[in-house]
């Protein structure tokens, strides 16, 4: 038997409420698949709809606002239709994420080591003290340099490059099989860049999760994916082994992307 998909999208719609009865369609119809442990980039110019489809795999759309169709599944089970419980410890647990501006999801007036700690006790039932300890290490285990110290530092006090790091870190604290990664290096100079991305192809290895990585850097995609999946204006271009795509694209949309990349 083939193994089970990680992640299944199929036929994915969102549209967003415009008017008392009106929708704006700006996903129409997306489907693609992450296998366990596979890095796959979700690619395309802003505005295609990378993001959009991120917070729909997260739930994070607001209900009364938004309408979703298709399918979304986290190892056969279905995220679109199951219950509020059910989903949440899904979504809780298995799937992380993390963004471009990781200063509007840290807590400003949090240490980062506390803020941490505080993400262990809730994933993983650890006291204040265990928590505190395994924080430590998760500082370690994404390479921020002299952890004890920057434990007690707050967010502003840190620099882009490892603001993304505790970003990171927070994000493994429920150990997801799945991290969701959305323009993670940006905001971020090249040479930070480089290293984030180095972090990520790393923990990914080390901790045999899959990752789906969402760029418009072609660059990027380069280093880090196996699989791509090329979006444009919210429909699904095409989809084939990053070296395949970068080998002989299809579509005169992903050449395009290909010769914009630095
Ligand atoms: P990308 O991440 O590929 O740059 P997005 O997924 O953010 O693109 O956006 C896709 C489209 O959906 C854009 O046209 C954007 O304006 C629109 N959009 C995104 N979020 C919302 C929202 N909350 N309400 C209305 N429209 C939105
Ligand atoms: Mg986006």
């Amino acid at each position: 038997m083939a193994q089970a998909k990680l992640l299944e999208v199929q036929d994915l719609k969102v549209a967003f409420r415009t008017g008392r009865t009106a929708w704006r369609e700006v996903v129409h119809g997306l489907s693609f698949d992450v296998n366990p442990g596979e890095t796959v980039a979700l690619v395309g110019e802003s505005g295609s709809g990378k993001s959009v489809t991120a917070m729909s795999v997260l739930g994070l759309l607001p209900k009364s606002t938004t309408r979703t169709s298709g399918r979304i599944a986290m190892e056969g089970r279905d995220l679109l239709t199951a219950g509020g419980e059910a989903l949440r410890a899904i979504r809780g647990r298995e799937v992380s994420m993390v963004f471009q501006e990781p200063m509007t999801s840290l807590n400003p007036v949090m240490t980062c080591g506390r803020q941490i700690a505080e993400s262990l006790e809730i994933h993983r039932g650890l006291d204040r003290r265990q928590a505190a300890a395994e924080a430590h290490l998760m500082l370690d285990r994404v390479r921020i340099p002299d952890a004890a110290r920057r434990f007690q530092e707050y967010p502003h006090s840190l620099s882009g490059g490892m603001r993304q790091r505790v970003m990171i870190a927070m994000a493994l604290t429920c150990n997801p099989k799945l991290l969701i990664a959305d323009e993670p290096t940006t905001a971020l100079d090249v040479t930070i860049q480089a290293q984030i991305l180095d972090l990520i192809a790393e923990l990914q290895r080390e901790e045999g999760m899959s990752v789906l990585f969402i760029t418009h850097d072609m660059g990027v995609v380069a280093e880090i994916a196996d699989r791509t999946v090329v979006m444009q204006r919210g429909n699904l271009i095409e989809t084939a082994a990053t070296s395949e795509i970068f080998a002989t694209p299809r579509e005169a949309y992903t050449r395009a992307l290909l010769s914009a990349a630095p």
